[in-house]
């Protein structure tokens, strides 16, 4: 697609990891769009992990001749942007999880999963609303850096790969784009990326990406973590709920084997006594 000078449009790419990455790049690529990859993400925690993600994205996109940008790694100002409002729910919520639904994992690196955030706030829960505006105060700042460095260096839009997760707010990752697009003065691509998360979850793993088990942040790490504990203690239950199942179904049976030993026995008995008389009336009849 080319821009109002003729020019071909030139599309700036918000990433958070590289799994994300694999299915909206080969997308845009299809459609004649060569994105440039902009890693904007000081939500992620500790800073070893944002490191490790962008080593994986940047060791796929040079096999692909795609250029990454690295924005700035501040986790200052996300802490005071998101981590701050996380802090409030916490305090108010505890950790907010999703019950133990065995198909969930998180963030990019996670299990094909239904979407467990939907997208109409009337319906949540006060814990879920809290965890939501956490997650758009995150998504602002993110977006507001990678407009802000798009503008200034002559894209003509911003896109963002948050949208291939089910675990994220897609709503609400639309509306931020938007907003800090229109704050830049640049165009907002916004793209519905979930239905290729399951080939993304499949691509990744076939090319031995590191696929991380939590969104970023430092809630989302506790977040996930008490999550597979549930998954975990839910498994747990199951399986002794089957042993059970097998223990009653196991007695029935020894209990069917011992009647039938018992009639055996009392058949048994019952001709021992019937030939031990017979000898003894033969004993008697002998001269
Ligand atoms: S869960 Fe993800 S999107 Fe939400 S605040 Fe944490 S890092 Fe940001």
């Amino acid at each position: 697609m080319d821009n109002v000078s003729g020019k071909p449009t030139k599309t700036l790419l918000h990433a958070c990891c590289g799994p994300c990455s694999l299915e909206p790049v080969r997308v845009l690529r299809g459609e004649g769009v060569e994105p440039v990859v902009f890693y904007a993400n000081s939500n992620i925690h500790p800073a070893d992990e944002y490191a490790r993600r962008l080593a994986t994205l940047r060791a796929w996109a040079e096999g692909q001749g795609l250029e990454v940008v690295e924005g700035a790694y501040d986790p200052a100002a996300w802490e005071d942007a998101a981590g701050r409002v996380g802090d409030a729910a916490r305090a108010r919520f505890g950790v907010i999880t999703h019950g133990p639904d065995p198909a969930l994992a998180s963030g990019g690196g996670g299990a094909a999963a239904p979407a467990r955030n939907d997208d109409a706030p009337g319906d949540a829960d006060p814990a879920e609303e809290a965890r939501r505006a956490r997650c758009r105060a995150c998504y602002r700042l993110r977006f507001e850096e990678a407009a802000a460095w798009a503008a200034a260096h002559g894209f003509d839009e911003l896109g963002t790969t948050l949208s291939v997760s089910p675990y994220q707010y897609t709503a609400v990752i639309r509306e931020e784009l938007e907003r800090a697009c229109a704050q830049a003065g640049i165009r907002a691509r916004f793209d519905d990326w979930r239905p290729f998360y399951d080939e993304a979850t499949r691509r990744s793993r076939e090319e031995g990406m590191y696929r991380q088990n939590y969104c970023g942040c430092r809630f989302s790490d506790e977040e996930a973590a008490v999550e597979r504990a549930e998954r975990r203690a839910a498994r747990a239950a199951e399986r002794a709920a089957e042993r059970a199942a097998h223990a009653e179904e196991r007695a029935a049976e020894e209990e069917a084997r011992a009647a039938r030993r018992a009639e055996r026995a009392a058949y048994d008995a019952k001709r021992a006594r019937q030939r031990a008389a017979l000898r003894a009336l033969r004993g008697q009849g002998r001269p």
